[in-house]
């Protein structure tokens, strides 16, 4: 059954960077919200948003901004969450939805649920979508096309409204072109930690290793940086704010994936010490095995550098 548009009178986001950019961006093309509101706590953000003409209003004050708004979401990096709910609490409408882009869940529910007034239903969200760029210019509204958005409900709400919320809130993120799924929250956060913390951390580690080495020079790393090291240099250039965000809201799953992986590295070193060919072998067509699967699925496309273009031509 397809919700009738809009699916919001009034949307608020705060944050309007990559992500909330391209929230505003697609409910905008697709009709998803009628009326769009944005904050930020950037005043070059605020002035470069009314110079694009992304919303209908914007706005500093962000009490102000979420005032009468029926579904506000948070998109500003996670540990600003808490303060984010902390100031806007107060002026939200009763029975507002209010929910968050952010790539960590457990932490950031709790956060909101500490502040929240009675009476607004809070149900976070992740899109599983995004490049390594930031802000504003960076959004584009194809982003959450045949993307999976997670949603992770409250577990203690069984209330009817609630359940009438969250069923609003999945319509709206198909409205913008994604697939919807719901969650537990501790599980979103070990399978992003897997599919998305534990690469990223990789990356970092691996850029920071071959730029600190002495017997080759970072000269000659950026030369030859085809060989593999270019690709995580994209990832590795992720905003670090965001992610430093990321590595402390979400520690738990992260150092349990992280404990899993040396022990694995270590395997692997032992394979490649003592000559083990046909582990290593073994290995690499399992892997790749994966890659496929993850084509299959529509996730990547055979193509190098599938979708972080998207939208830009
Ligand atoms: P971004 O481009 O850096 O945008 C974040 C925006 O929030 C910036 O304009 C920032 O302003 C603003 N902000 C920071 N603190 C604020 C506060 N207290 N109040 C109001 N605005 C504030 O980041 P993004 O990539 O869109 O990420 C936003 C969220 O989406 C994060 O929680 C991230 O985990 C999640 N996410 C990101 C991706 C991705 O690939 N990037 C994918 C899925 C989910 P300043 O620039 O002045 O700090």
């Amino acid at each position: 059954m397809t919700t009738p548009l809009p699916i919001y009178e009034r949307l608020t986001v705060i944050g309007c960077g990559l992500i909330g950019s391209s929230m505003v961006r697609a409910a905008r093309e697709s009709g998803a919200a009628r009326h769009i509101t944005v904050a930020d706590a950037s005043e070059t953000v605020l002035d470069r948003v009314r110079e694009l003409g992304l919303a209908d209003a914007v706005e500093a004050d962000l009490a102000k901004a979420v005032e009468g708004a029926d579904l506000v979401v948070f998109a500003t990096p996670v540990l600003a969450m808490a303060d984010v709910m902390a100031a806007v609490g107060p002026s939200l409408k009763a029975g507002a939805t209010v929910s968050d882009v952010g790539s960590v869940k457990g932490s950031v529910s709790e956060a909101m649920q500490a502040t929240a007034p009675a009476g607004v239903h809070i149900v976070p969200g992740h899109p599983i979508a995004g490049t390594e760029q930031s802000g504003p210019d960076a959004g584009f509204a194809e982003l959450f096309q045949d993307r999976w958005t997670i949603l992770t409900p409250i577990a203690a709400r069984h209330d009817d409204a609630y359940a009438l919320a969250v069923a609003r809130l999945a319509s709206f993120w198909r409205a913008l072109g994604a697939q919807v799924e719901q969650m537990d929250e501790r599980h979103h956060d070990l399978v992003l930690a897997v599919t998305s913390h534990l690469p990223h951390l990789i990356a970092y580690n691996i850029v920071g290793t071959a730029a600190d080495l002495e017997e080759v020079t970072q000269a000659e790393v950026m030369k030859y940086s085809a060989g593999g090291f270019r690709d995580f240099t994209r990832i590795a250039a992720s905003d670090p704010t965001m992610w430093r965000d990321i590595f402390v809201a979400n520690r738990e799953a992260v150092l349990e994936i992280l404990g899993r992986f040396t022990e694995d590295l270590q395997a692997l070193s032992r394979a490649i010490r003592w000559g083990e060919a046909e582990k290593l072998h073994e290995l690499f067509t399992r892997t790749r095995e994966i890659r496929r699967g993850v084509i299959a699925l529509g996730q990547e496309s055979p193509e190098p550098n599938f979708g972080r273009d998207r939208g830009k031509h």
